[in-house]
């Protein structure tokens, strides 16, 4: 069977380079910019997301086009970060690997200039380098562009947002003016599109996904806490979450420090990633996170920038960036190569406005999520252990040797006792720490007042909906997908007839469109759920108001203990899942065909002009690592506040 990479025109011994990178199938990216790059006629604007394969999309292309028996730069890659830039050149490498004498540079700041110069003295076809590195090489006079017959400008919104505006314009001048010139971007604000105007003749322009939206494999949510709890709000999330693999986006390097060290000093595995590490300190945490030996990485946004680590699954706002179109970054660390992911946003009711404006400009919605309280939590983590247990590899061969004397110091106890003893042994952590854990919920309530958001009030439906109780929730292996489902199945009612889903712990409560609730009741009247009847009751009629009657719900089966009936058959629990099964695409899908793409162009957030070169910090060309030396994250983000 012919490769489809084989079918957009790639050659064989790139073909087979990128099938050992376990790349069988063209991504959307991939499968529309190849073709056209491939034609080498164009010049062309990319608007897509990190994350979906964007370097293989001009990679690839670029190795057909070049001809690697001249030595001569021929492929310029501009792009914001050291990481960035050293990823793409790792990629090219890999992607060039079978190809005879092809030659890649990686050219950045804060590294060794020297050993840069020596490569580009034996002969490069590519270079790819971070804007203020590159410029002080031509300024050496040390590479000669005049055979570039392409320039890739890559992240080009986030190089113009760092100000290598002038940078840009100056290494552009000294290449051909016949050369093409491929423009990638997550977002499109005026100025990329005066950049495209200015270096570009009438380029080929695709779009992946709706202008300005994010990974459609993303959910976004958000929790509101007083700012006194935020710590303990991510604390909680984290531990209900007992497989979460995220990062953790803080406004200053001095938060992330100070998260950070509370973390591991609370038992995590955290660490912190930041402007004021040096480079090789930098590197040591992103070695670890990348190989999972850490599972919060603690970062500001220009550290994080440009970050590709797979199957990260949260991302989380501890405070919300400076920059609105940071988000759209900082959300794109999760969510990467086909995988879902989910951004979380930790705010206070003051912040719901910009909750809102990102709604505007990434053209979906976000779900207000409810911290879990310390009973659901707990149950979490006992059954994220007991599904570990149950799955660990035995090395039969290794253990045997002590099965007999295991058998012996076990002796006096059953089996009932054996196993409680081992689920106690991690457990017993959470149960301490969460045995007099406030609902953090009720105190956001109480920051926010009697009314929620959108004028919603407790135990009521928003505008226009009619909030229901049923007695079914996260307990019976519900997700918010499986609900939707539920609700209309038995409802007999479309998804878009169900507003907000609260998934708790033994009920929930689901929002219904006022003219589909008696419809609903009919619906529900004699359905049962693993034997049980099922029963749904309009919120507030049973008194399970969400101020008093959640706490009462977790009442009632705190003092029923983790042994109780509802759970039957619990090692069925979907623990150890991350944070993927509460929040099933089925939800995300509802609320988004419920929506429409709103294509906010978002300049309007973004003043690019009047910075002068001083204002950002001095030179640019350190990479991610210089520039944060400068006023970005020194907490005094006010100046570029664009909310
Ligand atoms: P990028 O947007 O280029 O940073 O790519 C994001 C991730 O997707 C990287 O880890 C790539 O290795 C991976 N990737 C890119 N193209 C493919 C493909 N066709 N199949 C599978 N993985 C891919």
């Amino acid at each position: 069977m012919t490769n489809p990479f084989q079918l957009l025109g790639i050659s064989d011994d790139v073909v087979n380079a990128v099938k050992e990178l376990g790349f069988e199938t063209p991504t959307p990216i991939q499968e529309q910019s190849i073709p056209v790059l491939l034609e080498g006629t164009n010049d062309f604007v990319g608007l897509a997301q990190t994350g979906t394969g964007k370097t293989a999309a001009f990679g690839l292309p670029l190795l057909e086009l070049i001809d690697f028996k001249v030595n001569k730069p021929q492929a310029l890659i501009l792009c914001p970060t050291r990481e960035l830039c050293l990823q793409i050149a790792n990629d090219l490498k890999n992607f060039s690997k079978n190809v005879a004498n092809a030659h890649v540079v990686a050219v950045y700041g804060g590294a060794n200039i020297m050993q840069q110069l020596r490569e580009i003295r034996q002969g490069v076809q590519i270079v790819v380098a971070t804007p203020g590195r590159m410029l002080d090489i031509i300024g050496r006079k040390a590479i000669d562009f005049s055979n570039v017959k392409y320039v890739v400008l890559d992240e080009a919104d986030e190089m113009l947002n760092m100000g290598f505006q002038d940078d840009i314009n100056d290494i552009l001048s000294t290449t051909p003016d016949d050369k093409k010139t491929w423009l990638f971007s997550a977002t499109m604000p005026a100025e990329v599109r005066r950049i495209a105007k200015k270096y570009m003749n009438e380029p080929v322009e695709l779009t992946m996904g709706t202008k300005n939206t994010g990974n459609v494999n993303i959910e976004h949510e958000y929790y509101i806490v007083r700012a006194r709890d935020k710590y303990a709000a991510l604390k909680r999330i984290v531990d209900f979450n007992p497989e979460i693999f995220a990062v953790v986006f803080c406004k200053t390097k001095l938060d992330t420090q100070d998260v950070a060290e509370h973390l591991i000093k609370d038992g995590y595995n955290a660490d912190a990633l930041h402007g004021d590490l040096s480079q090789q300190q930098r590197d040591k945490v992103m070695q670890r996170f990348r190989e999972r030996n850490m599972q919060l990485l603690i970062a500001t946004d220009v550290a994080a920038r440009g970050i590709d680590v797979n199957n990260v699954t949260h991302v989380i706002n501890y405070s919300l960036p400076d920059e609105i179109e940071s988000y759209t970054h900082r959300s794109g660390r999760t969510g990467r190569a086909g995988k879902t992911g989910i951004s979380i946003c930790i705010i206070n009711s003051k912040e719901l406005g910009k909750i809102r404006q990102l709604e505007r400009i990434i053209g979906k919605q976000f779900t207000k999520a409810e911290l879990p309280t310390g009973f659901d939590v707990c149950e979490k983590q006992l059954f994220s252990l007991v599904h570990k247990v149950h799955n660990v590899e035995v090395n039969e061969e290794q253990i045997d040797q002590y099965i007999p004397r295991i058998m012996d110091e076990f002796k006096d106890l059953s089996k009932e006792d054996v196993i409680k003893r081992f689920a106690s042994l991690e457990f017993n952590r959470f149960l301490e720490y969460y045995s007099k854990a406030p609902d953090l919920n009720a105190a956001a309530g109480d920051d926010r007042g009697e009314r929620g958001e959108r004028g919603e009030r407790r135990g009521r439906g928003s505008e226009g909906y009619t909030r229901l109780f049923i007695n079914l929730g996260s307990v019976d292996e519900f997700t918010r997908g499986d609900m939707l489902s539920f609700i209309c199945n038995n409802g007999k009612i479309a998804g878009k007839s169900v507003g907000k889903i609260d998934l708790k712990g033994v009920f929930s409560f689901f929002e219904v469109e006022d003219d589909v609730a008696d419809k609903v009741f009919e619906g529900f009247k004699s359905v049962e759920f693993n034997g049980r009847q099922v029963r749904i009751e309009k919120s507030g009629d049973s008194g399970r108001g969400e101020g008093a009657g959640e706490r009462r719900g977790g009442g009632e089966r705190r003092s029923g203990g983790f042994g109780g009936e509802r759970r039957g058959g619990g090692g069925g629990y979907r623990g150890g899942s991350g944070g993927g099964d509460r929040r099933s695409s089925g939800g995300s899908g509802r609320r988004e065909g419920g929506r429409s793409e709103g294509g906010n162009a978002g300049g309007g957030f973004r003043d690019f002009s009047g910075r002068s070169r001083d204002e950002k910090g001095g030179s640019r060309e350190g990479g991610s690592g210089r520039r944060e030396g400068g006023s970005r994250e020194g907490g005094s983000g006010e100046r570029r506040k664009k909310w």
